[in-house]
């Protein structure tokens, strides 16, 4: 068992990277904030955070972080992906803008704000398989919608939709564990970084 704090990259192009990175350190990470590839060196774990999937990515492949990143995660990188940053690692993406592709590593086909929009944000108590002890509160904001799965395994569902799934190093989300104060789906990133 290691004794030192694992160091987690939060990709911080836009969109809510500065909340995982609290949530992160709350749960005994030291982290990074991932702006160009070498801030991925040495990293061992990784949050996609939520935002713009389609501002992210434009962001990604200006600064040449895309294939970079798409490495990582692809070589075993512990990660953690909500909202935005699950459609930038999906396979198939639809209401997408301007021809809007995913990274193609997580094997789920989502529906970009497919709960609604802004005004449509919601908060649902959420069973999450593995987690133990109580419900989970997910926060929903212009959610992508999972409108099929393939590889991936569903953890969590709301009213029949898939809404966490795991993939090999992979943990994707629906909803923002970052706006809670419920942190085990960030110690459940810490664990994995540990342990790898
Ligand atoms: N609707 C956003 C997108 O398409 C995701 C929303 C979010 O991350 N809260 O990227």
């Amino acid at each position: 068992m290691r004794n030192d704090a694992p160091l987690i990259g939060v990709l911080a192009m836009q969109g809510a990277f500065a909340e995982h990175k609290r949530a992160l350190e709350a749960s005994g990470a030291r982290t990074r904030l991932v702006k160009n590839r070498e801030d991925l060196e040495g990293l061992e774990g990784l949050v996609l955070p939520g935002g713009e999937s389609t501002t992210m990515t434009m962001l990604m492949e200006r600064v040449g972080l895309l294939e970079p990143l798409r490495d990582a995660i692809t070589g075993g990188l512990p990660t953690l992906a909500t909202c935005a940053g699950m459609i930038v690692l999906a396979r198939e993406v639809t209401d997408g803008m301007h021809g809007q592709k995913g990274m193609g590593l997580l094997d789920v086909a989502v529906r970009r704000n497919g709960y609604g929009r802004q005004v449509d944000s919601f908060e649902a108590e959420l069973e999450v398989a593995g987690l133990g002890g109580k419900s989970f509160p997910g926060v929903f904001i212009r959610s992508p919608l999972v409108e099929s799965t393939g590889s991936a395994e569903v953890v969590a569902t709301h009213e029949g939709r898939a809404v966490a799934l795991r993939q090999g190093n992979i943990l994707a989300l629906c909803f923002h564990p970052e706006l809670t104060s419920d942190r085990r789906l960030h110690q459940d990133l810490v664990k994995r970084a540990s342990e790898r």
